[in-house]
C-alpha cells in the first residue's frame, strides 16, 4: 500500500491526479522534470510513499533505491557533472512537504549553494 497524503501535491502528481513531465517511473518512484527549473537539467524524484521530509523517512532500502535513480537520471541527460539535492525543512529551503530528490546539471555549478 502507498502512503498517500491528501492535499499533497506530489502525492496527487505520483497518483497522475495533476499532470506533470514525467521522465521515469517504478514501482516506488515517479521522476519528473522539475516545473521552474534551476539548471538546463533539474528533475525531482518522487517516492511513492509519502514522508514529509528526509527526517521522516523510514526505509533505508528505499532511500537507497531513490539514489540509484538518481544515477540513472544523470545518465539519461548525458550529464557529467551532477549535484543531488535533498532539502529538509523550511530553513533549506524545502517547499513541498514530500520527500524529494532535486538532481541538478547541465551547467557549471557554484560551491557552496546559497
Ligand atoms: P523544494 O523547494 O526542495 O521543496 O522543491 C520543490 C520543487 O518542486 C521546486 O523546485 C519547484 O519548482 C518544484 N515544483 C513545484 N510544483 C511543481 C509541479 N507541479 N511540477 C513539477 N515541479 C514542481
Ligand atoms: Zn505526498
Amino acid at each position: 500500500m502507498t502512503k498517500k497524503v491528501d492535499d499533497c501535491l506530489f502525492c496527487k502528481i505520483v497518483a497522475k491526479e495533476i499532470p506533470s513531465n514525467i521522465v521515469l517511473e517504478g514501482d516506488d518512484f515517479v521522476a519528473i522534470r522539475d516545473i521552474n527549473p534551476q539548471a538546463p537539467t533539474h528533475m525531482l524524484i518522487l517516492p511513492k510513499n509519502h514522508y514529509d521530509n528526509l527526517a521522516k523517512a523510514e526505509d533505508a532500502e528505499e532511500l537507497g533505491r531513490l539514489f540509484m535513480v538518481a544515477k540513472q537520471l544523470a545518465e539519461l541527460d548525458k550529464l557529467k557533472g551532477f549535484r543531488v539535492v535533498v532539502n529538509n525543512g523550511r530553513e533549506s529551503g524545502q517547499t513541498v512537504d514530500h520527500l524529494h530528490i532535486h538532481i541538478l546539471g547541465g551547467r557549471f555549478l557554484k560551491w557552496p549553494p546559497g
